[in-house]
């Protein structure tokens, strides 16, 4: 049994909080706060004590913006001393994408951020709402997480290394280039050696500023020269992601090079990520990512694509030159790379 921790719960929306309309589901926070409420296990005296909250709006996670980052990043920081942990119930459809930008946004985090949501409705018969929020709540309440987490599916996964897998299944988040970080079988079993150690210095939220970034997925016959028009002095960041290791059409590469170096002079940081989920980017292990590289392009090493915009994000937010965000950038910062 725990001593009772306090856990704030921050409801921003997704399925998990949704009710049936005419027109599909959709958010309802009244109702939902309400069987919250009701849930008998949440009374339990193993449980930990909780309070909870709302963000302004209620949305489905497709429609968060880096304005609906900062509200949930402001509320924590807000009252950061009064709780032992947070709950964050979310969407999946971008929950990666926020566990990623709170990871970066919480500076000096040492306490529980865990995000989960559900698959299907809490107001539904079958909803893997249940057990994700009552073991959010356990593991938040655990004193042994320091970081931003997603819970999903019966696993602790890194929120920065977490993407969405599934659109359909109850395991819908994987970590392919980390450890998972706990499993709820019959107990809650912690991986501890890949937990986040405490962090010494001090608690600090950075809200995010809007900065214009991009992502180019790369594919076979691409043609490159219709996204000059878009690689002006404005784009601050972009994310490419590449084939295997790092790769680029080497035909359409001769048209993307210039491209490349034009959006360098220009002062665009452009960080190179993998379309494969698993393993990591090397420039230049292959002659069509040496290019690359000797271009000014960052190796964003096995750092998934939701990471790399969220740290673009972070790292222009905190007013960084291009060649120290570009150091930055390559570089491990929360767990986020290997
Ligand atoms: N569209 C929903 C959302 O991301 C999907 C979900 O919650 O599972 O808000």
């Amino acid at each position: 049994m725990n001593d009772r921790k306090h856990i704030l719960i921050i409801n921003t929306g997704g399925t998990i909080g949704m009710t049936k309309s005419e027109e599909g589901y959709k958010p309802d926070a009244e109702n939902f706060s309400r069987l919250l409420h009701r849930m008998d296990a949440l009374m339990a005296l193993e449980m930990p004590l909780w309070d909870i909250t709302r963000t302004e709006e209620i949305l489905d996670s497709s429609n968060m913006t880096v304005e609906d980052w900062n509200d949930i990043g402001r509320r924590i920081a807000d009252v950061y001393d009064d709780y032992d942990g947070f709950v964050i119930l979310h969407g999946t459809d971008t929950m990666a994408y926020t566990a990623s930008a709170l990871s970066f946004m919480l500076e000096g985090l040492s306490k529980p951020v865990i995000i989960t949501g559900s698959q299907i409705p809490l107001c539904e018969i079958r909803s893997d709402g249940r057990d994700n929020i009552i073991a959010s709540l356990l593991i938040a309440s655990s004193g042994r997480v320091n970081e931003v987490c997603i819970y999903f599916g019966n696993r602790l996964l890194r929120g920065n290394r977490a993407i969405k897998y599934s659109a359909d299944g109850l395991i819908a988040f994987v970590s392919p280039n980390f450890p998972t970080l706990a499993e709820a079988g019959i107990t809650i079993s912690y991986n501890d050696v890949y937990l986040r150690n405490r962090h010494e210095g001090e608690f600090r939220y950075v809200p995010f500023k809007n900065i214009p970034i991009g992502v180019i997925k790369v594919f076979p016959g691409i043609q490159f020269e219709l996204f000059e028009a878009i690689m002006t002095e404005q784009l601050k960041g972009v994310v490419l992601e590449t084939f295997g290791a790092g790769n680029i059409p080497q035909q359409g590469g001769g048209k993307l090079l210039p491209i490349i170096e034009k959006a360098y002079s220009n002062g665009t940081v452009l960080t190179v990520c993998s379309q494969c989920p698993q393993g990591t980017v090397s420039l230049g292990t292959y002659e069509t990512s040496s290019a690359l590289k000797k271009v000014g392009a960052v190796s964003g090493k096995d750092m998934t694509t939701e990471a790399a915009v969220a740290k673009l994000y972070y790292l222009f937010s905190k007013g960084y030159d291009k060649e120290k965000i570009k150091t930055l950038m390559g570089q491990d910062m929360r767990g986020e790379m290997s």
